[in-house]
C-alpha cells in the first residue's frame, strides 16, 4: 500500500471550473445588508456605484449554488493553481501524535497569500465592464499586493490606501505594489474628506483598516469609471475563495481522507469560508459532520467576544450596514503582528453559521502563535505568515489532545500565506520584545459604543 505522498498537486484539469455558493444550502440566509440612511435592505442596483455589476450580483445572489468561473479567470488561476495539499508528517512526528495533519498551502504566488484568488476575479469583472480602475485599502499589505498583481494582468489602474503604520513599517510591500504600477497612499490621508476629518480629530493617527476602507470607497464613488474592491468579509469574496476548499476536497477524496476537524484563521473570514465551503455543504445537507474551528487573535476577538449586530464595515461610516459579529466600527485593535486579522467585523455568512451553531471559534495569543510558527517553519520548511500561524497553533493543540486520548483524528487546516514580509515580527518574537495583548471588557465596551443605533 503506497504511503500517502507529502504533497499532492492536482493536475490542471482537476482544478474546479465552478465556484460554490454556500448560501444556496443554508437553511436560513444571512441577514441582508442595509442602507444606513433608511434602514431598508439594499438592492443590487444600489451597489452599482461601489462594485461592478457582476460583483454586485454575486454579492446579492444567495440562490445560485454553482457559479461558472470565466475562462479569463481560469487562465490566470492556472499560473499558480491548483495549490498543494500537504501532509505534515514531520510535524506529526515531532508532536508524537496519532493525528493526521494536512494543510492546504496558498502562499505559492508573489502576493504570498490566498488573496490573489479573489483579486483576480474582481479585476477581471471590472475590466469586462470597461472600467478604468479600482480603489482599495490594505492593512498588512497582502491584499494590496494581490490586487496590484491582478490589475496589472488585466490592465487596470489601482489606487491603494495603505494603513499608515504598515506603510511606514513595511516599505517593501509598497515597493512590490509599485512594481505592478499601483499608486499607494498612506491612510489617513489628506486626499479624501473622510481622511481629512480623521486627521483633524486625531492628527497622530497611524490609521486602521476601517479608516482606509472609508477613504477607498469615497475615492471610488467620486471618480468616474472607478469602483471599489474589498479583499475579505463580502459574500462575493467567500464565493471566489471556495476554490481553496473545492481543491482541498478533491485532493482529500483522492486520498480517501475526510477531515474530522477543519481549522482556519479568521480575519474577515474569506480563507476560512473558502476552505470549509464543500465540507460545510456536507454539514448543511447532512452528509458529514466535521468540526469547523475559526481561530482569531485574542487581541481582536470578533467571534469569541463580539456582538452579533448590524454595523458599518468601516470607521468613517460610509459603507452599508452588515449584520455580523463585530467589536464595533470604532474598535481600535492594539498593534499586533497579524495585521491581516485586525478587522472589527466578520463575514456575514460565517457570522450566521457561527450564530446558528454550525461552527466553533477560539482565540489564541500572539506569543503562542509565534511559538507555533517557529516550530512549523523548522519542521515543514515553510515560513508561515503570522495570520496563518493562528491555524497552525490550533492544529497543534488539537493534535496534542489526540496524543492524550490516543484518537487518530484527521485534521485539515488552511496555511494562507508566507511570512517573508513579517520578519520584524519574527525578530521581535526572538528578541523577547513581543508581548500579548488581550483587551479588557472596558476596552471592548468602548468599541460597542460605536455600534449604530437602529430603529428596526
Ligand atoms: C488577509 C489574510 C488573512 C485573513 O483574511 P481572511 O479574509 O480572514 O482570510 C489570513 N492570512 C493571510 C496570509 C492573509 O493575508
Amino acid at each position: 500500500m503506497p504511503k500517502i505522498p507529502h504533497r499532492l498537486y492536482l493536475t490542471e484539469d482537476q482544478m474546479p471550473t465552478q465556484w460554490y455558493n454556500l448560501r444556496a444550502d443554508m437553511p436560513e440566509q444571512p441577514d441582508p445588508m442595509l442602507n444606513p440612511a433608511t434602514g431598508k435592505p439594499l438592492t443590487e442596483e444600489a451597489l452599482y456605484p461601489i462594485f461592478c455589476k457582476e460583483l454586485a450580483h454575486q454579492e446579492m445572489d444567495g440562490q445560485t449554488r454553482w457559479v461558472d468561473i470565466p475562462e479569463g479567470i481560469l487562465e490566470e488561476f492556472r499560473i499558480y493553481r491548483p495549490s498543494p495539499l500537504i501532509r505534515a508528517y514531520n510535524l506529526e512526528q515531532t508532536l508524537d501524535t496519532p493525528a493526521k495533519i494536512y494543510y492546504k498551502y496558498e502562499g505559492n504566488n508573489t502576493s504570498g497569500s490566498h488573496k490573489l484568488n479573489s483579486a483576480i476575479a474582481q479585476a477581471f469583472y471590472a475590466k469586462q465592464q470597461g472600467l478604468k480602475g479600482l480603489t482599495t485599502e490594505t492593512g498588512a499589505g497582502q491584499w494590496g499586493t494581490a490586487l496590484s498583481e491582478a490589475c496589472a494582468f488585466y490592465g487596470l489602474d489601482l489606487q491603494v490606501f495603505m494603513v499608515k503604520c504598515s506603510y511606514e513599517q513595511k516599505p517593501f510591500r509598497k515597493a512590490v505594489m509599485g512594481v505592478f504600477d499601483a499608486s499607494v497612499t498612506a491612510s489617513p490621508s489628506t486626499t479624501t474628506e473622510v481622511g481629512r476629518k480623521i486627521l483633524a480629530a486625531f492628527p497622530e493617527s497611524t490609521g486602521s483598516l476601517g479608516c482606509a476602507i472609508s477613504e477607498a470607497v469615497e475615492t471610488a464613488v467620486s471618480s468616474e469609471n472607478y469602483r471599489y474592491a474589498l479583499g475579505s468579509v463580502l459574500n462575493q469574496v467567500l464565493l471566489h475563495q471556495s476554490i481553496i476548499g473545492l481543491e482541498a476536497k478533491t485532493a482529500m477524496d483522492l486520498l480517501d481522507e475526510y477531515p474530522d476537524i477543519i481549522i482556519g484563521c479568521a480575519g474577515g473570514g474569506s480563507n476560512l469560508g473558502g476552505l470549509i465551503a464543500p465540507y460545510m455543504r456536507d454539514k448543511l445537507t447532512g452528509k458529514g459532520n466535521p468540526r469547523i474551528v475559526a481561530v482569531e487573535p485574542a487581541s481582536c476577538p470578533s467571534l469569541t467576544r463580539g456582538r452579533y449586530a448590524y454595523d458599518f464595515c468601516d470607521t468613517g461610516k460610509v459603507t452599508p450596514l452588515a449584520k455580523m459579529y463585530t467589536l464595533g466600527n470604532g474598535f481600535m485593535p492594539a498593534a499586533n503582528h497579524a495585521g491581516g486579522l485586525r478587522y472589527h467585523g466578520m463575514s456575514p455568512i460565517l457570522s450566521k453559521l457561527y450564530h446558528d451553531g454550525y461552527m466553533e471559534a477560539t482565540s489564541v495569543k500572539q506569543l503562542e502563535i509565534f511559538e507555533a510558527a517557529t516550530l512549523f517553519a523548522k519542521k515543514e520548511t515553510i515560513l508561515p505568515a503570522p495570520e496563518s500561524a493562528h491555524a497552525i497553533c490550533q492544529a497543534i493543540k488539537e493534535a496534542k489532545i489526540c496524543r492524550e486520548t490516543g484518537e487518530s483524528k484527521t485534521i485539515l487546516f488552511g496555511l494562507t500565506g508566507t511570512g517573508y514580509f513579517d520578519m520584524t515580527a519574527y525578530d521581535a518574537y526572538r528578541n523577547g520584545t513581543m508581548s500579548n495583548h488581550v483587551p479588557t471588557d472596558d476596552e471592548l465596551a468602548a468599541g460597542f459604543q460605536s455600534l449604530p443605533q437602529l430603529e428596526l
